[in-house]
C-alpha cells in the first residue's frame, strides 16, 4: 500500500481538520507506521547531521517541527486502542510498543543531536531567545540528559534495551487487566439476585447484558456497574463472590496474570535509574516534579495518612454497629464496606445514591460542566452533527471563544462497552500550537457510564459526575492552551500538577449555584429538593477515612516500591503485605488499585513513582479553590483570568510552582487539604 491511498497519511480535510475515521481500517495502520517512522528517521538525520552552526531554530525549531505524520498517524492509533479496541488493534499495539520505543530511544541517545542542543544551551544567554523559547531548550536539555545522552556507548545500549522492554511489559500488563475484566461476569438469576438493587442499578446490569448480546442482568468489573452492586446488593455471598474478582485482576495465574511483569518492570527501572546516576526509580522519577523529592511526596502522604486511618477506624466501628443493629451477625469485611456505608449515610444524612440518581442525568451534567467553562472563561460548546466520530456513542462539540472564535474540537464518548479500557480519561487526537501557524486542538474525553435502559436517559451517580467535570477540567487544559511550541502545550506539565486543572474543576459541580440549575429530575424536570441539597453538600466529608485509606495506601506501596535499591527476587504479593503491614492498614479495607492491575503505575510509565500526584494537585486545588471562596464568588472574573492566563492556558511554559503562585498570589497550603476532606483536627 502506498502512503497516497493512507488515510492516516493523508491530508485530513473534514471540519477541524478531524480525523478520517470512517476510511480508517485496521490495516492502514502498520504502513503508516512505517511509512512515519521512516520520514521521521530522515528528518532527525538531517538536524543532527547538518553542517551548520547550530541555532536555536535549525536545531529546536526543526527538531519540534519534525515528526508530525508520526503524531498524527499515533495519536489515531492510540486513542482507539484505548477507547474501541479488538484482538487485531491490540497485535499492532503489542508490535508497535518496541518499535516506537526503539525509534523514541534513538533520538535521545543521538549524540550528534545531543551535541548540537548542548551547544546551544551553552550559548543560551547570548541568543536573545524569547522566555517560551528557553523554557523549549531547557526542557529538551534535560530531557536528553534524563534520558542518557553523552554517556558511554554499552551505558546507551542497556538504557535501550531497557526501555524497550519497559514498553513491551507496559502495554501487556494493560491488555492483562482488560482481558481479566472482559473475561468475568456473573449472571443475576431472577428476582433473589436481584435483592436490593435500586432500579437504575437493575437497569444498568440489563444494559450490561444487551450489551453483550444477552438478555437478563449481569455484573461486571466495569468500576461504574461493581462499584454501586457492591454498594446496594443485599446477598452477601454475591458481593464477596464479585468483590474478590474484582480484587484479583491480573493475578489469576495463565496467561494474564501480571506478577511476573510487575518484578521485571521494578528491577529494570530501578537499574535504567543507577545507570543514570540516581539512588532509586523514585529519586530519577520525581527529580522531575513538583515535588522534587521522593522524601517530600511521602512527607505528604505520610502527614495524611495519620489523620485518614484514624477517622476510617471510627468510620469502620460505626459500620459495625449498624450491622449489629440491623441484626446482621457479621464482621464487616471489605465486600461488606461500601454496602454498609450506604446504608449509613442513608441513616447519617437521610440520603441515598438511588434518590439522588433521578436528578443526575449524564446530558444535564455536560451541560453543567460546559456552562461552568462558559462562566468561568467565556467559551461555547455547540454539538456539531457533520463531524467524523470514532464511534456512534460519540459526540462532537466545536469550542468558541467569547468572540465567537473557534478555538478546537471536543469528543464525548461517555458510555462503558467491553472494547474500551476501564478507568476515565483526557487525551488528545492534536494538540494545540502556533509554530507555523494555529493549530486549534482536538481534545476527548473518556468514560465508563452505564447507560440507561432504552428510552431512559443515563443517570449518574454524584461521583459520576465529579468524574465528569474532572475531565472536562483536563480537557479546558488542552483547549485552552495558548502555546507556540509543541513540546509546552497543553497538559504537557510535570505529573503531580496536571491532576490540579481537573481536580479544581471538580469544585464547580458541589456548588449549590450550579446543583440547583442542572440536578433536576429526569421525569418532572424539578430540581432537586433544597432539603436534599443541603444533605448532599453536607455528606460531602462522609466515608473519606475510607476514601482516602484506599487511595493513600496504594501511593505508598508504589512509591515504596519504587524507593527499592535492591530488587532482586521482587515478590510484589509479599511486598504488598510487608508495606501494608508497616503502614497497619485497617482490617476489611484494600488497595483502590493493587499491584496486579495498577495501570497507572505499570501499564506504561504514566504514574509510576508519582501515583501521589493526585494528592499533591489536591493541595492545590483546595488551596487554589478558596481563592474564589476569598473573593466571594465562585465565578470572580479577576480570578477566573488568573486561573486562565498561569493555569489552563499556560502548558509547560513555566515551572508549576511559580505558575502557582503566578495564579494564587502564595505558596499552596497544605490545610485545605484536611479540611476539604473533614480529616483536620
Ligand atoms: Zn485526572
Amino acid at each position: 500500500m502506498s502512503a497516497d491511498n493512507n488515510p492516516l497519511l493523508a491530508h485530513w480535510s473534514a471540519p477541524f481538520g478531524a480525523p478520517p475515521f470512517a476510511e480508517i481500517r485496521t490495516e492502514h495502520y502498520r504502513p503508516a507506521f512505517d511509512a512515519a517512522l521512516a520520514a521521521n528517521q530522515t528528518e532527525i538525520a538531517a538536524i543532527a547531521d547538518s553542517v551548520e552552526e547550530p541555532t536555536f531554530d535549525n536545531t529546536l525549531g526543526a527538531f519540534e517541527r519534525s515528526g508530525q505524520a508520526l503524531d498524527q498517524v499515533a495519536s489515531v492509533f492510540f486513542n482507539l486502542a484505548g477507547s474501541d479496541t479488538n484482538e487485531e488493534i491490540q497485535a499492532i499495539e503489542r508490535d508497535m510498543a518496541p518499535i516506537l520505543s526503539r525509534h523514541h530511544t534513538a533520538i535521545y541517545l543521538n549524540d550528534r543531536l545531543f551535541r548540537r542542543i548542548d551547544a546551544v544551551h551553552a550559548r543560551r544567554d547570548s541568543l536573545s531567545l524569547s522566555a517560551e523559547q528557553l523554557r523549549v531548550l531547557e526542557r529538551y536539555h534535560m530531557a536528553f540528559r534524563r534520558a542518557g545522552a553523552g554517556r558511554p556507548e554499552g551505558v546507551k545500549h542497556r538504557l535501550a534495551d531497557i526501555s524497550e522492554r519497559l514498553a513491551s511489559l507496559g502495554t501487556q500488563f494493560g491488555q492483562n487487566v482488560l482481558n481479566d475484566e472482559k473475561s468475568w461476569v456473573m449472571k443475576l438469576d431472577g428476582e433473589a439476585d436481584l435483592a436490593g438493587l435500586p432500579d437504575f442499578l437493575v437497569a444498568a446490569s440489563a444494559g450490561a447484558a444487551a450489551d453483550r448480546g444477552e438478555g437478563g442482568h449481569i455484573v461486571t468489573l466495569s468500576r461504574s456497574l461493581i462499584e454501586p452492586f457492591l454498594q446496594f446488593s443485599a446477598r452477601r455471598d454475591l458481593r464477596e463472590t464479585a468483590f474478590k474478582a474484582w480484587l484479583a485482576r491480573g493475578e489469576g495465574g495463565g496467561a494474564t496474570d501480571n506478577r511476573a511483569i510487575i518484578a521485571e518492570v521494578v528491577a529494570l527501572r530501578a537499574e535504567r535509574a543507577k545507570l543514570l546516576g540516581y539512588e532509586t526509580f523514585a529519586h530519577y522519577r520525581l527529580d522531575d516534579s513538583m515535588a522534587r523529592t521522593p522524601e517530600a511526596a511521602m512527607a505528604l502522604l505520610r502527614s495524611v495518612w495519620k489523620p485518614a486511618r484514624k477517622q476510617a477506624l471510627i468510620e469502620r466501628e460505626g459500620l459495625q454497629k449498624l450491622a449489629a443493629e440491623q441484626g446482621d451477625n457479621i464482621e464487616v469485611s471489605a465486600w461488606d464496606w461500601r454496602y454498609y456505608a450506604e446504608k449509613k449515610r442513608k441513616e447519617q444524612y437521610d440520603l441515598d445514591e438511588a434518590e439522588l440518581k433521578p436528578y443526575l442525568q449524564l446530558d444535564k451534567i455536560i451541560e453543567a460542566a460546559f456552562d461552568t467553562a462558559s462562566r468561568l472563561f467565556g467559551i461555547t460548546f455547540t454539538e456539531r452533527k457533520d463531524v467524523p466520530v470514532y464511534h456512534p456513542d460519540v459526540r462532537a462539540f466545536e469550542v468558541t471563544d467569547g468572540a465567537g472564535r473557534s478555538i478546537g474540537l471536543f469528543y464525548g464518548d461517555y458510555f462503558a462497552r467491553s472494547s474500551k479500557r476501564s478507568g476515565a480519561w483526557m487525551s488528545a487526537f492534536r494538540s494545540q500550537k502556533k509554530l507555523d501557524g494555529e493549530v486549534k486542538p482536538i481534545i476527548v474525553n473518556v468514560m465508563n457510564f452505564a447507560r440507561g435502559a432504552a428510552g431512559e436517559p443515563t443517570l449518574l451517580s454524584f461521583e459520576d459526575a465529579r468524574t465528569l467535570f474532572h475531565e472536562l477540567g483536563h480537557g479546558l487544559h488542552g483547549l485552552l492552551s495558548n502555546v507556540t511550541y509543541p513540546l509546552l502545550s497543553g497538559t504537557s506539565v510535570v505529573r503531580d500538577f496536571v491532576e490540579f486543572p481537573s481536580q479544581l474543576y471538580e469544585h464547580w459541580l458541589e456548588q449549590p449555584q450550579v446543583l440547583e440549575r442542572y440536578a433536576v429530575h429526569y421525569k418532572t424536570g424539578e430540581p432537586m429538593p433544597k432539603a436534599l441539597l443541603d444533605r448532599l453538600l453536607a455528606s460531602r466529608t462522609f466515608n473519606q477515612g475510607f476514601a482516602t485509606v484506599e487511595y493513600v495506601s496504594s501511593a505508598l506501596v508504589d512509591l515504596e516500591m519504587h524507593l527499592l535499591e535492591n530488587t532482586e527476587g521482587f515478590d510484589a504479593g509479599a511486598f504488598e503485605t510487608k508495606v501494608l503491614k508497616e503502614i497497619d492498614m485497617p482490617r476489611a479495607m484494600v488497595m483502590r488499585h493493587r499491584p496486579p492491575h495498577f495501570q497507572h503505575v505499570f501499564s506504561g510509565e504514566g504514574y509510576s513513582s508519582a501515583y501521589y500526584s493526585y494528592l499533591w494537585s489536591e493541595v492545590l486545588d483546595a488551596d487554589g479553590f478558596d481563592a474564589f471562596v476569598e473573593a466571594g464568588d465562585i465565578f470572580d472574573a479577576r480570578t477566573a483570568a488568573r486561573l486562565k492566563e498561569f493555569v489552563y492556558s499556560a502548558g509547560n511554559k513555566q515551572d508549576a510552582a511559580k505558575a502557582y503562585r503566578d495564579f494564587r498570589g502564595h505558596d499552596p497550603r497544605p490545610e485545605a487539604l484536611l479540611r476539604k476532606r473533614g480529616l483536620a483536627a
